[in-house]
């Protein structure tokens, strides 16, 4: 049995370690150093937030579209959070390689886990592993210049079915269809809009498996669509309807009310005859299409020829069954966007059927359900990858809120020097990053985007994606900092 912190004021600051730099953990770093524990001076905590990128800010920087500038805000906030210097940021430091648990409970009395969650959801269908079936959120990474995956991403296809309903699902067909040029003014990677710009396609299908009253996205992204140049949008008459629960969705819920509306206004603007649409490319909204099987063909067995629905009905409450009838759509690539999935950690029990750590309020469960002192989830990794943004704020201060009422019970660290851990990490020869790195890196990628301007194009940035300049560039003469 460790020993705990004494009762009453501690003797030395409280060492927290946060494991993941996107907006979970800033959060919950941040509500922590405002904690009124804090601000009245009963305690005092040292905050070190550490992240395997060599970039802060994890799904904003790597999941958000480019095209989704308003987002800024965002990231504008979590920068004045690490640039106030109370929160240490360490990048580049894998958990379970570079530190490992046992690590983490030496050198501190907290850890709380927030590293999100970047993997598709697994679509078991059959075919789904052919050549030119993607994963959403792969294909999010590689336009968003994630350095962990490979710099080429094969955009042959003329027609691609993107499946799900979801907001990623819009991101990824937006990103499909928007004309590489429009991109342009945004901060993509050079291979990024290469790749777009070669891109023959003319017709993406987005599919959903209930109706028009049951997306999962929401209504600036609808709307959002029909501003990308010379792409029509299309809508099919027999994929609205509506069952007793979709009318009641449509009184209680503004949000489907207002999606409801945007999409029966675009259909009945539409013409009747679909050759009269004049833009080079098309953007289809299917709903009530259930996949049921992607296929190849003769002619190149092992690549996408096509992909097959079985036309679904709404059943009364919302959900959709089949209807026997089965329908194919000629494509050369399938995405699927229906949802994240958490990956498990290190020495850390994880729910696999849910893809997060099992937890209660965010107190780290063990296998046998009793909480493991001084272990915390917060984010996507503690409640799964639903919500936008902000709604991970709420989820932060619960987690914390545990944490301090844990606080005179936490095992207490044996080396809480906050310097032992750096000394740790160069002594492994780790590479990490530092927020005085992160600061130069975004200094360069912003020099990078006011370049292009010499070329007659303002562009705010233009990301560095392979992680070993990442690395380069942040530790350019800033590795004596801490
Ligand atoms: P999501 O909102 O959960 O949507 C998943 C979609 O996939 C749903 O339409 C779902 O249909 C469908 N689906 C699930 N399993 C399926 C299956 N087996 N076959 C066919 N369809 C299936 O997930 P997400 O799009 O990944 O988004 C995750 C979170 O990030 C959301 O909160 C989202 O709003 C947020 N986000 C926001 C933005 C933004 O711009 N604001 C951008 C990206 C992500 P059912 O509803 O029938 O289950």
């Amino acid at each position: 049995m460790s020993a705990t912190l004494p009762a009453g004021t501690p003797a030395r600051p409280l060492r927290v370690a946060v494991i993941g730099a996107g907006p979970a953990g800033v959060y919950a770093a941040d509500i922590l150093t405002k904690s009124e524990a804090v601000t009245s001076g009963a305690l005092t905590v040292s905050i070190d937030l550490f992240d395997r990128y060599p970039a802060p800010y994890g799904l904003i920087r790597y999941g958000v579209a480019p095209d989704h500038p308003r987002i800024k805000g965002i990231v504008n906030a979590l920068h004045k959070v690490l640039d106030r210097g109370d929160i240490r940021f360490f990048g580049n430091v894998d958990f379970g390689t570079d530190l490992t648990l046992a690590d983490l409970r030496t050198h501190y009395d907290a850890v709380i886990f927030a590293t999100g969650a970047i993997k598709d959801a697994d679509l078991n269908i059959p075919g789904i592993d052919l050549a030119g079936s993607f994963g959403g959120a792969d294909f999010v990474s590689w336009y968003d210049g994630h350095p962990d995956v490979p710099r080429e991403w094969p955009l042959e296809a003329k027609e691609i079915a993107v499946i799900g309903n979801g907001n990623v699902a819009l991101d990824v067909a937006r990103i499909l269809s928007k004309h590489a040029d429009d991109l342009l003014v945004t901060e993509i990677p050079d291979n990024v809009y290469a790749g777009l710009k070669a891109s023959p396609v003319t017709d993406v299908h987005v599919f959903g498996r209930r109706g028009p009253a049951q997306v999962k996205f929401t209504p600036l992204e609808l709307r959002e669509l029909s501003h990308s140049k010379d792409v029509d949008i299309v809508l099919y008459a027999e994929d609205f309807e509506f069952d007793e629960a979709s009318d009641e969705a449509i009184q209680s819920n503004n949000q489907i009310k207002t999606m409801v509306g945007t999409l029966t206004n675009w259909i009945a603007e539409q013409p009747e005859d679909l050759s009269e649409l004049t833009a080079s490319r098309r953007l289809h909204l299917h709903f009530l299409h259930s996949p049921v099987e992607v296929y190849d063909d003769a002619s190149a067995p092992g690549t996408v020829a096509g992909i097959r629905f079985e036309r679904t009905e709404l059943d009364g409450t919302g959900n959709a069954r089949g209807t026997g009838e089965f329908v194919d759509y000629p494509v050369q690539a399938v995405y699927r966007a229906i949802g994240y999935f958490g990956s498990a950690l290190p020495e850390v029990d994880f729910d696999h059927s849910k893809g997060v750590i099992p937890n209660d309020g965010g107190r780290v469960l063990d296998a046998g359900g009793t909480h493991v002192p001084g272990l915390y989830a917060t984010g996507w990794i503690k409640r799964g990858p639903v919500g936008l943004i902000g709604h991970t704020k709420g989820d932060a201060l619960e987690t914390i809120t545990l944490l301090l009422e844990d606080r005179e019970t936490l095992p207490a660290a044996p080396a809480p020097a906050s310097d032992a851990v750096v000394a740790l990490l160069e002594e492994r020869g780790t590479d990490f990053t530092t927020w005085e790195g992160w600061l130069a890196l975004d200094a360069h990628e912003r020099d990078l985007g006011g370049r292009a301007a010499d070329a007659g194009l303002r562009r705010e940035r233009i990301k560095v994606v392979p992680r070993d300049e990442m690395v380069e560039i942040s530790r350019g003469g800033v590795t004596a900092q801490v």
